[in-house]
């Protein structure tokens, strides 16, 4: 039988989904470009491990932008803030997520925050271990211990597609390496940032990922601390004011989440204390958020009073 909850889910896809009519999937990673655009899905994980879904919830997809808010995590666990916000600021930008724009402006040289690529690649570069396999091993153990699923992986297909036509990404490395902002090999730096970003999940592992960082960083399975707590806080503010590119002011405001979305269409929301949401609609507006998934968030943040405003 269909609980309430799961027809309210369901009856708020059948809303958001034409919007999905006016996005594009992004093909700047040609890999990417095979999704299918009317593609909407949603899970949300409450206290108690109730988990609801609606709309294909079986389609997974890669974490892109999404795995930023992990590795500012890993990266201020290996190394505390002072280090991290030595080489990456903490204030949102009006730039497109790729630009390199205030790299060049700003004395000294820093990427403003960790949510943009430049801050991203900065943070990418951080984390600790002497190879491309162990750094990408320990992100995704951390994800594992977040989900509790040990069968998430990275798509191979997708992390090639990207590191073959990352040039901005690389430019941005390389920039910020003459700085000394990246200090590691820039290959290497990218090889890594290509596979994390290609970090396969779906909307239910999302929405785990979502509810521990709004949990202050408790697993509500294990009840195990994964993220100490001054992290978690950390990253729902990052997430707050720089986690949906340049639209971030105006999703505060609409919808109210904590949130983060990537270019295959993911979002992920952070409701504090007691509920993560995992949102999948590939097909995006200007700024590179899931068109349909922001209409679905604004949805189910109104019905469920969510705004933590
Ligand atoms: N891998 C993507 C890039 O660096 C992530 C961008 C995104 O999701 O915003 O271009």
């Amino acid at each position: 039988m269909i609980c309430s909850e799961q027809e309210t889910l369901l009856e708020m896809i059948d809303l958001a989904l034409p919007y999905t009519k006016h996005g594009k999937v992004a093909t700047y990673i040609p890999a990417l470009g095979e999704a299918d655009p009317d593609t909407l899905a949603v899970s949300i994980y409450t206290t108690n491990g109730e988990c609801y879904s609606a709309g294909n919830i079986n389609q997974k997809f890669t974490l892109q932008s999404i795995s930023k808010v992990i590795t500012l995590a890993l990266a201020l666990m290996d190394h505390g803030e002072d280090y991290v916000f030595s080489k990456v600021g903490m204030e949102p930008t009006g730039d497109p997520f790729n630009s390199i724009a205030k790299l060049e402006t700003l004395v000294p040289s820093k990427p403003l925050n960790p949510m943009i690529n430049a801050g991203a690649l900065a943070v990418t570069d951080m984390i600790a271990g002497s190879t491309v396999e162990e750094r990408l091993g320990r992100i995704l153990s951390f994800i594992h211990e977040m989900t509790n699923n040990t069968s998430i992986h990275y798509c191979d297909k997708v992390a090639t597609s990207e590191y073959e036509t990352a040039d901005l990404n690389r430019a941005l490395c390389y920039f910020m390496k003459q700085h000394r902002v990246v200090i590691g090999d820039v290959e290497q730096l990218l090889e890594l940032y290509t596979k994390q970003c290609a970090i396969e999940v779906d909307c239910k592992d999302l929405a785990i990922i979502g509810y521990v960082i709004g949990n202050e960083g408790v697993n509500p399975d294990t009840k195990r601390r994964v993220i100490p707590m001054q992290i978690a806080r950390i990253v729902k503010t990052f997430m707050v004011t720089c986690g949906m590119y340049n639209a971030s002011g105006e999703f505060a405001i609409r919808v109210g989440i904590p949130a983060k979305s990537g270019v295959s269409g993911g979002i992920l929301g952070a409701v504090p204390y007691g509920m993560g949401i995992g949102i999948y609609g590939p097909a995006l507006d200007e700024k590179g958020n899931s068109i349909g998934g922001m209409k679905l968030l604004e949805g189910i943040s109104h019905r469920f009073n969510l705004s933590i405003f």
